[in-house]
């Protein structure tokens, strides 16, 4: 066997991916020397309260976003599950499949401060390391004296303002989204009508 890879994970919902998530992956990969960095989309967000776009979608944004990476992959495991995943659950079975590797979960700011209302917050920090890349508006340095800052590095990320969220309200008022979201997941999402975008069905979509 050869030696211990490190590997990161990047969770998320992916609805749809955008240039944040990838610098800051990609920020992740050189500061933390990663050999790979698994992509993520969660199945059923239990945080989210919106309908969230088929998991299908989310998964071939993702690969679509990550393909040209030779460090970039990403998992099916959350979008396979029945029902809500949580992440001590995914960093159990990722333990359990890699269990020589040095595991980092990658999050934004805003996820991390979040860290202590998950599930099991403690084993998620026994199972991985977790890595808070900084975000516009979500402020790491706080007032939240809960906070596990100090066994949770800040990962310094060129600032990108961009969320999903702005990425899905741009695309159903038919603003453009270049720069922000890879060009591809854009073709992707007016290809099948994402985002109150008009559907347009290829002509041979009976056979697909
Ligand atoms: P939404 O608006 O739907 O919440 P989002 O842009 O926050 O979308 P998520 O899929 O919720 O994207 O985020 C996945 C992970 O990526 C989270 O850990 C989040 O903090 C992080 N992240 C998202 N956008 C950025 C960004 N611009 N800079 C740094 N981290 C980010
Ligand atoms: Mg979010």
């Amino acid at each position: 066997m050869g030696p211990a890879r490190r590997v990161g994970i990047m969770g998320g919902t992916f609805d749809p991916i955008h240039l944040g998530h990838l610098v800051t992956a990609e920020q992740a990969r050189a500061d933390l020397g990663l050999d790979e960095v698994v992509f993520m989309p969660a199945g059923s967000p239990w945080q989210k309260t919106r309908t969230v776009t088929p998991p299908g979608h989310r998964y071939l944004m993702t690969v679509l976003a990550t393909a040209a990476n030779p460090a970039f992959s990403v998992s099916r495991l959350e979008l396979d599950a029945d029902g809500p995943t949580y992440t001590v659950e995914t960093l159990r079975t990722v333990r359990k499949a890699l269990p020589d590797d040095a595991l980092y979960f990658i999050t934004g700011a805003d996820a991390i401060l979040n860290i202590l209302t998950w599930k099991d917050a403690d084993e998620c920090l026994e199972l991985a390391a977790f890595v808070a890349a900084t975000r516009p508006g979500h402020d790491l340095g706080g007032r939240d004296a809960q906070r596990p800052r100090e066994r949770v590095p800040v990962l310094d990320v060129p600032a990108r303002a961009i969320r999903s969220t702005a990425g899905r309200d741009r695309i159903a008022a038919g603003r453009a989204v270049s720069y922000l979201i890879p060009r591809e997941v854009e073709e992707y999402v007016r290809k099948h009508g994402l985002y109150g975008t008009p559907a347009r069905p290829p002509a041979a979509g009976a056979l697909t």
